[in-house]
């Protein structure tokens, strides 16, 4: 159904938007800690993501390129490749990960800017 497509590609919007908000935002030299609370994230974002089709898709899409999480540009990198793999599947353009840098502002000001230093 119409709707239903359109309330999915919604949620698909918002959830990769939150994605790769979060790993813009992962410290560039995370703590074991902050590795593994991210693997964790992204774990169970796959096993609980609302659409059941996309979630079984994503999990072996896991299985496949495992998340890396050792340093913010790993992380937005590995987000950016399997989001890629994704549009893949469904005929959608490829994404220059190379300009993945800047495109993702989560718009939190000063933090953003000491984070960055
Ligand atoms: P989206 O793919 O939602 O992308 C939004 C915006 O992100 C784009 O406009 C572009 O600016 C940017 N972008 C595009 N590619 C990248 C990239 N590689 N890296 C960074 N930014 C990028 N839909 C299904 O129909 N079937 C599925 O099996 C399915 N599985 C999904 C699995 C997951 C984990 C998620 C989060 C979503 C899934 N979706 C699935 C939804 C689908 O990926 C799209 O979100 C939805 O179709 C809307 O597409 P869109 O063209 O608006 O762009």
């Amino acid at each position: 159904k119409l709707e239903n497509a359109t309330a999915r590609q919604e949620l698909g919007r918002a959830s990769w938007k939150l994605m790769h908000t979060m790993m813009a935002r992962f410290p560039e030299a995370p703590t074991p800690d902050d590795s593994l609370a991210l693997q964790t994230y992204i774990q169970l974002f796959a096993r609980l993501y609302p659409c059941g089709d996309c979630a079984s898709h994503f999990q072996l899409l896991l299985q496949e390129f495992p998340p890396q999480t050792s340093s913010r540009n790993a992380a937005a990198g590995w987000a950016c490749f399997v989001h890629n793999e994704v549009n893949k599947r469904l005929k959608k353009e490829l994404f220059d990960c190379t300009k993945i840098g800047d495109f993702y502002d989560c718009g939190c000001g000063e933090d953003n800017k000491a984070d960055k230093m």
